[in-house]
């Protein structure tokens, strides 16, 4: 039988072989306290410049050619051996690479995010007239409550490839003189039938309409003359006829800049932030990289909302064609041998963000194993629904690899699944990526309010990711 132990030998079993959550506030010093709000706010510029796929791609390249990184695709003579590559994929992903002292063949280290996010899309044939009104059809792009898109200003940003084959970008409703759009629903007094039906029923995707206008161009015998308008306005602007549209890309995304949320300004709130936290923090960890041993990879993909779909998502063949690019620029041997050998061994992160615990609906959590604001980065070793189907679940090995990481860097994390079982669940590129045989795990930041038009963020949590990042590329 045991012997009954005094308090204070309790409290040292406790210290020795208890594992102590921390709050990251209480964490960190004055100094990296301040760090954090100016990383917050650099992160704050990035979510208002990169509100679509193509936009981050743009603000991404912005970043890294003042950095010295130089187009794998265009290489100069001067350019060929600065050993920091960039290489970007039909405009709507793109990869960097600082090759390190070691060879390929060795394995990289891989930072993998997503930059495409839950939206709107503009239909091809969007704008109609009704009850003497512009409006434009819309169809919703990945996991969504459509009630979050109601009555709320409304931006299109996208991109219009017109008539003779030249790319016109738009943008309206971001800037203070701009117009917004909205979509309308009906008032409390008229919605008695809307009430009483279920919550996936009440809004339909059909009724995502947004207002447009309604003044109209000619007379009354004028067909669409409220269309017309909308049509003239853009043609004014942008050059563009309505049978452009259909070769067009153009999202409604939520108007407006990310913000500072709380007295204390501890919280960041704002569009886009699945997974645009993971893909700020991970550019700025490769950017203070130096000549790391094994080559550091950041991914940057889209389509991760709608499965990873397409030539643009992580199921493509981009990120193999990058490491053929890598070790051709190199001389290296090309031949799929060799790639899968450096795929292979690799290491890579699957940086994406989890459900943090929501005060008011703690039920869909079991909380020994829910992410929580402000506790630092999440590791998620497995993803999936119903008993991990579907998922991505990696190795003990590797996660005790990642944690010794953590730990020797200061990093603060935690660990959690995304809800109760049988209850939440979801998947990320984790898997795609397994595919190759590299080890690789999920780990990402805690949000509030995810898939909403206004995702919330701990600043302190975006300084940890991007420092958890960092430990990751210098010392897997
Ligand atoms: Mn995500
Ligand atoms: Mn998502």
């Amino acid at each position: 039988m045991d012997k009954k132990l005094n308090k204070k030998e309790v409290e040292n079993l406790e210290k020795r072989i208890l594992r102590k959550q921390v709050l990251v506030w209480d964490h960190l010093l004055q100094k990296e306290k301040e760090e954090a709000f100016v990383i917050g706010n650099r992160y704050k510029t990035f979510l208002d410049n990169a509100k679509t796929e193509r936009e981050a791609v743009s603000e991404i390249t912005k970043c890294i050619i003042k950095e010295g990184f130089s187009d794998i695709d265009n290489l100069s003579k001067s350019k060929k051996n600065t050993g920091k590559y960039y290489k970007i994929f039909h405009n709507k992903a793109i990869a960097l690479a600082i090759i390190g002292t070691k060879p390929l063949k060795e394995g990289l280290n891989i930072i993998a995010s997503h930059i495409d996010s839950p939206r709107l899309d503009l239909k091809q044939n969007p704008i109609y007239d009704d009850i003497s009104l512009a409006l434009i059809k819309t169809h919703y792009y990945g996991g969504i409550k459509k009630y979050h898109w109601l009555v709320r200003p409304l931006a299109l940003h996208g991109r219009v490839i017109i008539k003779n084959g030249s790319a016109i970008d738009i943008k309206i409703g971001e800037a203070e003189t701009d117009p917004v759009f909205m979509i309308s629903d009906l008032l409390p007094h008229l919605a008695a039938k809307q009430n009483i039906k279920k919550l996936s029923e009440a809004f339909e995707g059909e009724k995502l309409n947004l207002l447009a206008g309604s003044i109209p161009t000619g007379d009354t015998k004028t067909k669409n003359r409220f269309k017309l308008t909308v049509l003239k306005h853009l043609n004014k602007q942008y050059k563009i006829i309505e049978e452009d549209l259909i070769s067009a890309e153009i999202e409604a995304v939520p108007a407006g800049k990310a913000r500072d949320v709380g007295m204390d300004k501890s919280l960041i709130g704002g569009y886009g932030q699945d997974d645009r936290i993971c893909a700020f923090t991970s550019l700025e960890a490769i950017l203070k990289l130096d000549k790391p041993e094994r080559t550091a990879v950041t991914m940057f993909f889209d389509k991760e909302e709608i499965g990873s779909e397409g030539n643009t998502g992580a199921k493509s063949q981009f990120l193999e064609q990058f490491v053929s690019d890598l070790q051709n620029i190199q001389k290296k041997d090309t031949s799929q041998r060799s790639l899968r050998e450096i795929l292979i061994n690799s290491s890579a992160l699957s940086a994406d963000v989890n459900a943090g615990i929501e005060p008011d609906y703690k039920d869909v959590y079991e909380e020994n194993n829910a992410a929580a604001i402000g506790y630092g980065i999440c590791i998620t070793k497995f993803t999936g629904v119903k008993g991990k189907s579907g998922a991505s679940d990696a190795n003990a090995e590797y996660i005790a690899k990642i944690r010794e990481i953590f730990n020797n860097n200061n990093v603060i994390w935690q660990t959690g699944e995304l809800g109760k079982i049988d209850v939440g669940g979801g998947g990320t590129i984790a898997k795609y990526l397994a595919s190759y045989g590299m080890d690789i795990v999920d780990c990402g930041p805690p949000v509030l309010s995810m898939h909403s038009p206004f995702e919330v963020s701990n600043k302190a949590d975006v300084y940890m990711t991007f420092k958890a990042y960092k430990a990751f590329l210098e010392d897997c």
